[in-house]
């Protein structure tokens, strides 16, 4: 058996050191710790890296404490709209969803564009109805709803602009919400990406982020790196900053570490904040970030585990 691995994060932000309680911290950390849990046993069951990235991101899904599947945060008609997306490393196929408000696993909807249609991202009515059809498990909109982050919605949404997750002076830190991912490699040598999102709170309807679109949240290619984003989706796009970090480390010949700081620093000169976690081929991790805070941990492939909130 090969050596397997596996990196989790649930959102960059601008927390500062001793802004969360312990208990709202050990909350945090207890979480990214099930869900590392959850991929880590299957990988060490020989499972695949696919398996892995989506179990785990299924549990921060269900969680509310993190912003994808029930904790995602308000568009500017006050709905919970969640883009998702997957990749596979072996195979190079991907699938993703946008805009969508009834699928109550974003990531599950995502595996199965990527595995039983012919497609690559599905938006809204569209996806909803693939999902039906291949047997997702369906919820009514309110399933999503809230009530602390409808009332972080209302009190914001009279502002100008979408405001990102992240961005504690619309968020307070107790309310701190993140986009959540996971990147994997498994004993067989292939690597997976995954990331799901409710993306930015008071985003225009309609709006898609990075997280569902392929080269910029999300990415995985056996030869290099699997990569999952969080942060100012916007920026991440206009750097396509998943792929770039594959780019980096095939064409030039770069580490996981230096080809992801080197992706972060362009986002950062963008004007972007957010961050990464990334893996390659041999278990090596990655995970940078330009913000003070992003919920994060991994499992190395000496079996060490790492939870962690703060720079
Ligand atoms: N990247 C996500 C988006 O722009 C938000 C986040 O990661 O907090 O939709």
């Amino acid at each position: 058996m090969g050596n397997y691995a596996i990196a989790i994060h649930g959102g960059a932000g601008r927390l500062m050191t001793g802004s969360l309680t312990h208990e709202q911290e050990k909350a945090f950390t207890d979480k990214l710790s099930d869900a590392l849990q959850t991929g880590y046993t299957i990988l060490s069951n020989g499972g695949s890296a696919v398996d892995a990235v989506e179990a785990t991101v299924r549990v921060l899904e269900d969680c509310p404490l993190f912003n994808a599947g029930k904790g995602s945060v308000f568009n500017s008609e006050g709905k919970n709209e969640m883009d998702a997306s997957i990749m596979n490393g072996k195979n190079l196929k991907a699938g993703a969803i946008a805009a969508v408000q009834t699928i109550r696993n974003p990531i599950s909807c995502a595996r199965a564009v990527m595995e039983k249609s012919t497609h690559v991202l599905l938006a809204g009515h569209g996806a909803e109805k693939f999902a039906e059809e291949n047997g997702i498990d369906i919820v009514d909109p309110s399933y999503f709803h809230d009530e602390e982050r409808y009332q972080t919605w209302l009190a914001t949404k009279d502002k100008e602009g979408a405001s990102w997750a992240g961005d504690t002076a619309i968020i307070t830190p107790e309310k701190k919400l993140g986009t959540v991912g996971c990147v994997a490699l498994d004993s067989a040598g292939n690597l997976a990406a995954a990331t799901s999102t409710g993306g930015m709170n008071n985003k225009k309807f309609g709006r898609v982020g990075d997280s569902p679109i392929i080269g910029a949240g999300c990415y995985a290619d056996n030869k290099t790196c699997a990569v999952s984003c969080t942060g100012e989706g916007e920026y991440f796009i206009r750097q396509s900053t998943a792929y770039d970090i594959a780019a980096l480390m095939e064409y030039k010949g770069f580490t996981v570490a230096q080809a992801a700081t080197e992706a972060i620093k362009k986002v950062a000169q963008l004007g972007g904040e957010g961050g990464l976690i990334a893996i390659d081929n041999q278990g090596n991790i990655s995970v940078p970030f330009n913000t003070s805070s992003m919920f994060r941990g991994w499992i190395t492939a000496q079996g060490e585990k790492f939870t962690g909130i703060f720079r």
